[in-house]
């Protein structure tokens, strides 16, 4: 059996997943342009309001040369740190299209957001005095919380009463009171529920809430709901993808009827992240050693939680691919075709015989599990492992720990070659913040 996705419209374009790992190490993300200039585009069709802007959250994965492609395609960006402001500069996003969405944070960067950023939005009486300090006079945007949340873990739940996110509504009146006292316009509301729903409902019933909210401060001219649209990381147990139609019609009519009711003449953003950047992306490693301890088997990769940081974080669920040790031996696991999207492992059968494995990584931590129990074709040293969906928040939040490096990052383009866009870390790297 030969593989059959090296050609331009397949995930890997041009290349199979060893070419990759050989020419360019393990472990490696790969990212498909393709699928990343469709997430956007599928945002952007939410509503045909005039007013509708999508703002990236540049958290979920700041590759600059991803973040290019992605202001080609027309989304704004959000951005949360001095850093995040340094590559959407990089990626050539105008001050007029950057967002400064931020928590606790100092009076310097305060006033570098209000430089940098078209607006900054706050989420605490006193950043609201901080900002005052530094801005007086200004323009500024203010977190709510509606006291409801969403999300798929108690960690990624970004509202309600226990997070630390947003001003309640007994506080809007001290709001007011430190907005006179620096002279300070309220231009805007904005607001952020959780990561990663599937169901649209808390998310619709979260944006009525802030309209509704919204009313209350008349004069602003944004209105921000925040991100949280869910990819679906089941898809092989048969997960359906969010339906973008569906949610966009309900989405659309709520916004149109707010500005027949009110009037209302501002902007309405969204702040996705996930969405945008996770299928894009194929995480690949190398399978190093293969035992059995007791009844697990396990199989050991170069893919620690240094590299993909969300099983262990968050207990996250990633589809996995075994592709075999050579071109010919594709011992991959089929996946359907998700709409338009070239799959990664579309066309393939397993040839192996299936067994119940736990993947590991090389950190040496008991917690270092990448996918515990999971049914997949026996897999063999040498094997390359591919994680879906790891373009968000994935080499994000990678790191140095046990002084690893942290991998390359390469990109698919339209046309099926391929590019570096992140080299891997080296050890002049490691090395190069301790003085001598
Ligand atoms: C993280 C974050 C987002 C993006 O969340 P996703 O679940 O990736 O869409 C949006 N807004 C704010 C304020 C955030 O902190």
């Amino acid at each position: 059996m030969t593989l059959v996705h090296n050609h331009p419209g397949a995930f890997f374009g041009r290349s199979t997943p060893e070419e990759l790992t050989d020419t360019f190490g393990s472990p490696l993300y790969v990212y498909n342009e393709s699928i990343l200039r469709a997430r956007c585009r599928a945002l952007q069709a939410l509503s045909a309001d005039p007013g509708f802007r999508v703002c990236y959250s540049t958290k979920a994965n700041g590759n600059p040369h991803l973040l290019r492609i992605i202001r080609e395609e027309g989304p704004a960006a959000d951005a949360m740190s001095p850093g995040e402001l340094a590559v959407l500069r990089r990626a050539g996003f105008p001050r007029k299209d950057i967002c400064y969405v931020c928590n606790n944070v100092s009076r310097e960067e305060l006033a570098l957001a209000c430089r940098e950023a078209d607006h900054v939005s706050v989420d605490s009486v006193s950043q609201v005095e901080s900002f005052g300090q530094v801005n007086p006079g200004g323009e500024i945007m203010i977190r709510v919380n509606p006291g409801i949340g969403a999300g798929h873990h108690a960690k990624v739940v970004t509202a309600g009463k226990n997070t630390k996110f947003g001003i309640v509504p007994d506080d809007f009146d001290a709001v007011h009171d430190v907005l006179g006292k620096y002279r300070l316009t309220l231009i805007g509301l904005n607001q952020h529920v959780g990561s990663l729903f599937m169901d649209p409902k808390p998310y619709l019933d979260a944006a009525a809430w802030l309209l509704r909210t919204a009313e209350r401060f008349p004069g602003i001219r944004l209105i921000d709901f925040g991100g949280g649209f869910g990819v679906p990381y089941r898809r092989r147990e048969g997960e359906k993808a969010l339906d973008m139609r569906a949610f966009g019609e309900k989405f659309d009519a709520l916004l149109g009827a707010f500005r027949s009711r009110t009037g209302y003449a501002g902007a309405f953003l969204i702040e996705p992240g996930r969405y945008v950047t996770a299928e894009c992306s194929v995480l690949l490693g190398r399978v190093h050693a293969v035992k059995n301890n007791g009844p697990v088997r396990y199989v050991g990769t170069d893919i620690g939680f240094n590299v993909l940081a969300r099983p262990v974080l968050y207990n996250a669920f990633h589809d996995l691919v075994v592709y075999g040790r050579q071109s010919g031996d594709a011992a991959a696991f089929g996946r359907e075709r998700h709409g338009a999207d070239p799959g990664p492992a579309d066309g393939y059968a397993s040839q192996r015989p299936l067994m119940t494995q736990t993947v590991v990584g090389n950190i040496c931590e008991t917690g270092d599990v990448l996918a515990g129990d999971r049914e997949l074709p026996e897999a063999a040293v040498g094997d390359i492992i591919g994680v879906l969906d790891a373009g968000a928040y994935g080499h994000a939040m990678s790191s140095n720990y046990n002084q690893r490096l942290r991998p390359a990052e390469v990109l698919i383009a339209a046309d099926g070659n391929v590019r570096l866009i992140r080299r891997r870390d080296t050890e002049e790297d490691l090395l190069a913040a301790y003085p001598e």
